[in-house]
């Protein structure tokens, strides 16, 4: 089915019912659905509270990359959100369901959203959305990045984690409205800096900062997500022999570096070109091998 304005092939809708065990009704784990049809109930907590988790994989021509890691912090989210515990091999079979029927296509952006279900019965509601990936091409070569007060503390996790910090929840209009604030201010995005003055993450991204052979990003204690790109990217550069940490960072130690990137699963690895109105060196080339090693054709 290809959509009548654009030859872009429709979306895939794989409903979960069996993503935290059987269904009490003997029905199927997953079945295919029609992602035009209303699917989801007025009253779903995630629709009345936004109170559900979520995971966002690419595919990269018909390669889903890093699907244990993205499941495995799927479970993680939904236990520091004490929803039930997510069964990741039925949402990994749900996830190669819905990467079978779509269309071949170089990207394709996969959600798995997990939600505390409709109200008063207790059981989540799951579903994986599979559809092409935006062209995010003039994004990977270079972003005007804007920084924005997160208005939460370092220590987070230890004084607060009632807010969920590194968590990746559906309430995500915050992370929306701090985008539009960029835009406003003629950015790209958006990297947040802490109440104590350090360097976050972005609002859907991990960052990463290079001085000479030595590679940087945000300690997850802070209380940014744990990144599966960063990961990934850490690996690949360990096994090089390269320097890689954690580290609490100030603004000065992002504009002082030989090169910045906001990492994630679908956009892979933006580099930043400028922070405010500071010019950062951009490495195409570094870029590139970065973006080789997220799609997983390193
Ligand atoms: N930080 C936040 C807040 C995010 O929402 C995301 C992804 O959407 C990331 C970081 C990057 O995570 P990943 O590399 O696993 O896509």
């Amino acid at each position: 089915m290809t959509s009548s304005s654009t030859d872009t092939p429709a979306p895939v809708l794989v409903l979960v019912p069996g993503a935290a065990g059987a269904p009490t009704d003997g029905g199927d784990l997953f079945v295919l659905a029609d992602p035009d049809a209303p699917q989801l109930s007025v009253t779903d907590l995630v629709a009345t509270r936004g109170d559900g988790v979520f995971e966002t994989i690419g595919v990269f021509d018909g390669k889903a990359v890093n699907v244990g890691p993205h499941l495995e912090r799927l479970a993680r989210s939904a236990s520091l959100a004490e929803l039930p515990e997510p069964d990741q091999q039925t949402i990994a079979q749900a996830i190669d369901a819905a990467i079978a029927e779509h269309p071949a296509v170089p990207e394709l952006t996969v959600r798995v959203m997990l939600t505390r279900g409709i109200e008063g019965t207790g059981t989540p509601t799951c579903w994986i959305h599979a559809r092409v990936s935006d062209d995010w091409t003039p994004y990977r070569a270079g972003i005007r990045v804007a920084v924005l007060d997160r208005g939460l503390s370092t220590t987070v996790t230890e004084t607060s984690p009632w807010l969920l910090p590194g968590v990746k929840t559906l309430s995500y209009a915050v992370n929306m409205a701090a985008t539009r604030e960029a835009r406003r201010r003629g950015a790209d995005d958006v990297l947040f800096v802490s109440t104590d003055g350090y360097v976050l993450e972005g609002p859907t991204s991990t960052l990463l900062v290079r001085h000479g052979d030595t590679y940087s990003t945000t300690p997850v204690s802070a209380g940014v997500l744990p990144g599966t790109s960063v990961t990934s990217l850490f690996d690949v550069l360990q096994r090089e022999g390269t320097q890689t940490r954690e580290q609490l960072m100030v603004p000065a130690d992002v504009t002082s570096a030989d090169g910045v990137w906001l990492l994630s699963s679908t956009r892979l690895a933006a580099p930043i070109s400028h922070l405010d109105d500071q010019q950062l060196p951009v490495d195409l080339e570094l870029t590139a091998r970065f973006e080789q090693v997220l799609k997983g054709q390193a």
